[in-house]
């Protein structure tokens, strides 16, 4: 039977023969695991975790907190993504810039896909200021570098980006190594005095480029990083 179209055409579906009808159909026996995307509705309850942050460019800390979804809960297909951030803190100062950063933190986070790479851009932000050192000898270029840090341990925390972990044996050699320098280095310098912040690599450390921490020791002609192992001879 002909049918007259009197309407506009608006769309049009290829028709499809019966194999793929078959495919599609067994397709949709094992139902498709969900993929984050923007079109996920925001559930009332969502899991969070919130970082208090401390820089010696703020008198007040931060905190940052990022909540997370739990997608095809109770499946082999189980994932915990990230889905929005909030930062606050005190001081208003950086309340513009900070307010725009977390919502299109958050947007990239709802898009989907992998949204790893969020922490390399925030992590090579520059202050032109220039950055300060943290806890533990840890170079943080700038503010947005902080954020950037605690987004990846973040993502570290819930599996979303594997954390590289030094082997034993790696771990004994720096621990000896270190042991060996602190000894010569005692031998050297008279006791110094007690430090604000005591970082757990030797005072005259410098900075890995490799790691951005304040751990590199020069032992017999060879630079190690006392952090993560990088070690250049020459
Ligand atoms: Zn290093």
């Amino acid at each position: 039977m002909a049918i007259k179209i009197e309407k506009k055409i608006v769309g049009y579906q290829v028709h499809t023969d019966a194999s793929a009808a078959i495919k599609e159909a067994e397709v949709e026996q094992q139902p498709k695991p969900i993929e984050m995307n923007e079109k996920i509705e925001r559930p009332d309850f969502l899991l969070g975790s919130t970082y208090k942050v401390k820089t010696p460019v703020d008198e007040h800390a931060l905190y940052i907190t990022i909540n997370d979804i739990i997608l095809n809960e109770d499946t082999d297909h189980e994932v915990r993504r990230p889905y929005e951030v909030f930062i606050n803190s005190k001081s208003m100062e950086h309340f513009q810039w900070v307010i725009a950063l977390t919502r299109v933190i958050s947007a990239v986070f709802r898009k989907g896909g992998d949204i790893t790479f969020l922490v390399e851009e925030l992590s090579s932000v520059y202050d032109p200021n220039g950055g300060y050192y943290k806890k533990g000898g840890v170079f943080m270029p700038s503010l947005v570098a902080e954020i950037g840090a605690v987004i990846e341990k973040h993502m570290k925390c819930i599996g979303l980006i594997e954390s590289e972990e030094l082997s034993d044996t790696t771990k004994q050699i720096l621990a000896e190594k270190r042991a060996e320098f602190e000894q010569a280095a005692k031998a050297n310098t008279a006791e110094s005095s007690a430090k604000e912040e005591p970082s757990p690599f030797p005072d005259t450390a410098q900075l890995c480029k490799k790691c951005n921490t304040k751990a590199v020791i020069i032992m017999d002609g060879c630079a190690t990083c006392l952090n993560c192992g990088d070690s250049k001879c020459g």
